[in-house]
């Protein structure tokens, strides 16, 4: 690990003015996943910007729905009985998510900027990485291919994004709240992700000196009904291979409203739109919902090593949402 100068910000006012003022400044809040990238080298900050003691935590009810601070651990949300009546699928990703001890020293923020497990970008540090050395190209279009995705990804990367609560952020439509130099922001949460034509190491859409201060999620009806479906190589400890964060609701036979992210297959949570168009005012049984997907998954740009995820996507959604195996 290279040297590198410290400082803990007060609160996200100090956060912001350290970052303004060094260009090489990264924010640390668990540094779960920082401290790893800093250990192989993968990152080399001048100076760590320490936000763990900031306030920015807590879960509480605001007028627009749920309102969770950035610097919130993982563990604390998910136990919250906030969270767990009215958010379920939230609860279970966050439930879902690492382990025990890394659920409670994890953060929020730092779980949606949480960067790809590929393991070239991780580990094999003499393979090229787009990701990592820009320019250098892609060895996981030749090599291990399970974690790639299939939406999304380029003939650059095929690294798909790891965080499980993003992935049911999306499906509940929540935004993003951001402090920077020139004031506060909201973006939603697919919107904070960089966008599908951006070279592989542009991952988001903050700037330096922009900070992640909460998280906010709209109470709705079908969010109090969302749930969370991880499938992963074993039972626990243990990223997505593919996961779906789905809600419906279903008025007299007929599906009136519906929502649909998946997780594992893609840069970012991935919201499946035209699936949860087609579904929209007809039946919801397995058949409908697999139906629904087929124009989606037609779409999948595929690797010989990653192609059994079609079909494990069309199953996790299928019993996400009617709890029946296709
Ligand atoms: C063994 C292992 C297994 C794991 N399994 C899972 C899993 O199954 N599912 C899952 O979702 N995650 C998993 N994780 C990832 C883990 O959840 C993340 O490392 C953690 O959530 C990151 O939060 P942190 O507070 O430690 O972030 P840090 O490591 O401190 O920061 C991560 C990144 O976010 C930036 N950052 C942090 N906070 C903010 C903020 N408020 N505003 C702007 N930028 C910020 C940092 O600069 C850094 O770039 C696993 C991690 C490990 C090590
Ligand atoms: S998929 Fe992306 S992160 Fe993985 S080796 Fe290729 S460029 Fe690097």
């Amino acid at each position: 690990m290279r040297d590198f100068a410290y400082a803990r910000a007060a609160d996200a006012d100090a956060a912001v003015t350290l970052l303004a003022d060094r260009p090489d400044a990264r924010l640390i809040a668990g540094g779960t996943d920082l401290l790893g990238l800093l250990k192989e080298d993968i990152e080399h900050p001048g100076l760590l910007v320490d936000i763990s003691r900031t306030a920015l935590t807590g879960v509480s009810a605001g007028p627009d729905g749920l309102v969770l601070g950035a610097l919130t651990r993982l563990s604390d949300a998910a136990a919250h009985p906030l969270v767990r009546a009215a958010f379920p699928a939230l609860a279970t990703a966050l439930e879902k998510s690492a382990s025990p001890q890394l659920r409670n020293l994890a953060t929020l923020g730092g779980n949606v900027l949480q960067r790809t497990r590929c393991p070239y970008f991780r580990a094999e540090t003499d393979l090229p990485c787009n990701k990592r050395t820009p320019g250098s190209g892609c060895a996981a279009l030749t090599g291990h291919q399970r974690a790639a995705g299939l939406f999304g990804t380029s003939d650059a990367c095929v690294a798909t994004h790891p965080s499980d609560l993003a992935v049911a952020l999306a499906a509940l439509d929540a935004t993003v709240l951001v402090r920077g130099a020139r004031g506060e922001r909201a973006l939603g949460i697919e919107a904070l992700y960089a966008p599908a034509d951006s070279p592989p190491h542009v991952e988001h859409r903050l700037e330096h000196a922009e900070m992640i201060t909460g998280i906010r999620v709209p109470a709705t009806p079908l969010a109090a009904l969302s749930r969370y479906l991880k499938v992963r190589e074993r039972a626990s400890y243990e990223f997505a291979l593919v996961s779906a964060a789905v809600a419906v609701t279903v008025d007299r036979g007929t599906v009136s409203d519906v929502r649909i992210a998946l997780g594992g297959v893609a840069p970012r949570p991935w919201r499946l739109r035209g699936a949860e168009q087609a579904l929209r005012g007809g039946p919801l049984t397995p058949e409908s919902v697999a139906d629904a997907l087929a124009t989606e998954l037609d779409g999948a740009r595929t690797l010989p090593g990653n192609a059994f995820k079609v079909p494990l996507v069309r199953r996790t959604v299928v019993r996400a949402l009617t709890g029946e195996s296709p």
